[in-house]
């Protein structure tokens, strides 16, 4: 700092203490705002820290230093990218500065700032100057000329973007006149101070100490009114988002949260007398969940993937986080729960999914299906649901399936076609767990027939749990019936453990991610894999042979919500489908884990929301768009779905539908296991 007064400074040091004490007031209010302490937000990070921070550090690191989330959208990927970046090369090459200046130099003598390692620094500091004056005039554009419906141009925001650009011209404007005043050699290693330096040397006559002098004060003050006031902007994201990363790091995709075990509480003489499994207003969640809807910045990344939003559904994510995190913030007037208040609508509860999309792209991390699963628990619980998912309820009582049919009848196609029992066979490798739809369904039967002619095929042992396989309880927990889920899951667990049974194979993924996934967050650990990946594993090992040729026209998959963004199934499905097809298979262009539902998820296939379109046939039109002739899945409700949209496709016929497993063993020319 050459040409100032010593104790400049050190002025400096009393206004960072300033301003980072503004900053920890203004995160207190803003935390506490939400009902949260920042002794339990402290008390959550040391759990994680005990836990083995290693989980939670990856996905920080990935997320807020990689940005992997933020990148998926080019031009804010690019302009967060260009900020924070830039942001942080600034804050490290000042802090570096700092240290040796004040530290390490003043007491020990020992200086690091040198040679070539200064010159790069120096050049990378230039560069991040550049970075982020181009960030902020992205950020600027994008608020002021883009003008998203999300994001508008707020005053406090507008200041703290200022003060950016202010800080890094001032910067290089600095660096340019300590270059005319002090000239180096080395000008051409600080590329962006010279240029400017060149670029006001014809005012180098009016360039006196004075404007120098008051260049460094608004350099310093434009630094330190962001970090101190960023907390009280719209960009407080750049605080509450990270955290939030850390604290929900552990959470799988669409995990539900537990809110009791019902074995334990049962094992330790406790009921549920006065237990609650939702919410009835955003005040009654735990910390971190305030913390979370807290996070949200109304980005809207959430409502553009939603397939409920997209088929005209009373449900956007956003404006469903956006409602909850305002009620957190100020709850509105008036009593009862947050439907009674008019905070959100039933029908937008009961319109999601469950698909998973907003959460994958949620660049905060917020669980939406999550959080409105609890929403129907509470519901549930007050018994403000209509007949159609009451009725759903009660057949899962009463017949053990959600459609209603008789229980005894859960067998019937299964005998007919010789499947063994597990009392008959009970040294089968692999129990098949076919499920509700296939076990009554006649086009569903279709799967579990095709599957049943591979696995015999293959000489895989199997067998069937029988007339006491009943409904795993998907459907019920969507629904928000928690406590008959987990009763359901005690029984069924029950009945497998007394068979002895440790591998399951099933061909419907809700299934899959219930029995694997749910059950193991019960204390419940079964192998569960899907019949894509246990058939593609016979045709790799040659224990069934590949078909030879293929007429089928183009042959598109479409990613069923379970088994690929919720399990990460994406590859087995598709090596069966080029097994079928060849080169006749094409993808469509939302797949794998960008995958849209087929409007099935959620337990929606029981029940009707309003909605101007379906999302099934938004779903087949893509298919249709990619020139298929035939759509393959490898689930039975979206095999129903997508089936019932081609019917009614508009211009007649829409194209096949059809499981893959029934696609692999048409082509391998195998009879059906029994006729339906
Ligand atoms: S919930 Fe997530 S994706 Fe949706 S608006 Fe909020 S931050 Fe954005
Ligand atoms: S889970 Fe799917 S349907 Fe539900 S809010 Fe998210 S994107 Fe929309």
């Amino acid at each position: 700092m050459p040409g100032l007064p010593g104790a400049f400074h050190w002025l400096i040091y009393v206004a960072l203490v300033v301003c980072l004490v503004v900053a920890a007031w203004l995160f207190n209010r803003r935390v506490r705002a939400a009902g949260v302490s920042p002794a339990e937000l402290a008390h959550g990070l040391r759990e994680l820290a005990s836990k083995g921070p290693g989980e939670a550090l990856a996905v920080v690191g990935a997320e807020v230093f990689g940005q992997r989330r933020v990148r998926r959208r080019p031009y804010a990927g690019l302009m967060h990218l260009l900020i924070f970046g830039s942001y942080g090369m600034l804050t490290l090459g000042t802090v570096l500065i700092a240290v040796q200046h004040d530290f390490t130099g003043r007491f020990f003598g020992v200086t690091f700032l040198n040679g070539n390692f200064y010159l790069v620094e120096k050049a990378l500091l230039d560069t991040a100057a550049l970075g982020l004056l181009a960030g902020v005039g992205m950020a600027a554009w994008r608020r002021l000329a883009i003008r998203p419906v999300t994001l508008g141009a707020r005053p406090t925001v507008v200041v703290a973007y200022a003060a950016l650009a202010v800080m890094a011209a001032t910067g290089l404007l600095l660096e340019a006149m300590r270059e005319l005043a002090y000239p180096v050699s080395w000008s051409h290693w600080t590329y962006a101070g010279h240029l400017v330096a060149l670029a006001i040397t014809p005012l180098v006559g009016r360039l006196n100490l004075g404007a120098y002098q008051a260049t460094w004060v608004v350099h310093v003050l434009a630094a330190f009114i962001f970090m101190g006031g960023a907390l009280a902007t719209a960009l407080d994201h750049v605080v509450l988002v990270p955290l939030n990363i850390a604290l929900q790091s552990s959470r799988a995709p669409g995990e539900l949260r537990l809110p009791f075990n019902l074995a334990e509480l049962l094992e330790s003489g406790g009921d549920l007398e006065g237990v609650s499994s939702g919410f009835a207003n955003p005040s009654e969640l735990d910390w971190k969940r305030r913390f979370m809807l807290a996070s949200c910045v109304n980005c809207g990344r959430c409502e553009e993937v939603c397939p409920a939003n997209a088929a005209g559904r009373p449900l956007s994510p956003r404006k469903l986080v956006q409602a909850l995190k305002g009620d957190l913030l100020s709850p509105s007037d008036g009593a009862g729960d947050l439907f009674a208040r008019g905070v959100l609508d039933t029908d937008a509860v009961w319109s999601c999914l469950s698909c998973g999309a907003c959460a994958r792209e949620c660049p905060a991390f917020i669980d939406q299906p999550g959080t409105i699963v609890e929403m129907r628990r509470h519901l549930v619980e007050e018994g403000n649901v209509d007949e159609a998912k009451a009725l759903v309820l009660a057949q899962l009582e009463r017949n053990q399936n959600p459609l209603g049919l008789p229980s005894y009848q859960r067998f019937a196609r299964l005998a007919e076609a010789g499947v063994p029992t597990i009392e008959e066979n009970p040294g089968a490798e692999y129990l098949y767990w076919v499920g509700c739809m296939s076990s009554y369904d006649q086009r569903a039967w279709g799967v579990a027939s095709a599957v049943i002619s591979l696995l015999r095929l293959a000489g895989v042992n199997f067998a069937v749990l029988g007339e006491s396989e009943r409904c795993l309880g998907e459907c019920q927990r969507k629904l928000g019936d928690e406590a008959g889920f987990q009763m359901r899951s005690m029984e069924i667990a029950e009945t497998l453990r007394s068979h002895g049974v440790t591998k399951i194979v099933t061909h419907c993924p809700h299934c899959l991610v219930t029995l694997g996934r749910d059950y193991r967050s019960l204390d419940m650990e079964f192998q569960v894999v899907h019949h894509s990946e246990l058939v593609q594993s016979l045709l790799a090992q040659g224990r069934l042979p590949t078909p030879k040729s293929w007429e089928g026209g183009k042959l598109t998959y479409h990613d069923p919500c379970n088994l690929g963004r919720l399990s990460g199934v994406f590859d087995a499905p598709r090596g069966l489908a080029a097994s079928v097809a060849g080169e006749s298979f094409v993808e469509l262009e939302r797949s794998r884990e960008k995958s849209f539902c087929c409007g099935a998820g959620g337990s929606n296939y029981f029940y009707k929301v309003p909605a101007q379109e379906s999302v099934s046939g938004l779903r087949l039109a893509e298919a249709q768009a990619a020139g298929a002739s035939t759509v393959a899945t490898a689930c039975p409700f979206c095999l129903s779905m997508l089936e019932d949209a081609a019917r009614t496709a508009p211009g007649g016929q829409g194209p096949r539908v059809a499981d893959l497993a029934e696609l692999l063993a048409e082509a391998l020319g195998l009879e059906a296991a029994a006729a339906p």
